[in-house]
């Protein structure tokens, strides 16, 4: 597993990517290969390779990635139908990017459980 990712390149401004939101900590940008009608990626600027690897220490990170989604879901217009946020988790999880992003996905309803 490499330690660095596309999302290095994206953060970096080395790759282009559709960016809706970006601070000190967090970037936000859409999903390439969007599976609702709004899906984009939320992640942490400093590389965290999955949740496995959240500890004490970068917990305020992470929280963070949910404190932009809030942000943005209100900014755009769906926070009251609702979304789903979920971060993926190693290959059982469906984990690619091995730089922990919390993918957002709304405009219309998930079923539950998600099979
Ligand atoms: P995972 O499968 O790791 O939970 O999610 C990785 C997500 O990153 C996928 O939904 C995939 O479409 C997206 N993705 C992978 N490479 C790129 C890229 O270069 N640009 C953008 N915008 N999204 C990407």
């Amino acid at each position: 597993m490499s330690d660095t990712t596309i999302f290095d390149k994206i953060i970096n401004k080395e790759i282009p990517a559709d960016i809706i939101y970006e601070d000190d900590l967090a970037l936000a940008f859409k999903d390439i290969n969007p599976q609702a009608p709004t899906h984009f990626l939320v992640i942490p600027k400093t590389p965290i390779a999955t949740m496995n690897d959240v500890n004490e220490e970068n917990a305020h990170l992470v929280g963070h990635l949910y404190v932009v989604a809030a942000k943005i879901a209100a900014e755009l217009g769906f926070a009251d139908d609702g979304y789903r946020a979920v971060m993926n988790c190693n290959e059982h999880g469906g984990q690619t990017v091995y730089h922990i992003h919390l993918h957002v996905l709304a405009g219309k309803p998930f079923g539950w459980p998600p099979y």
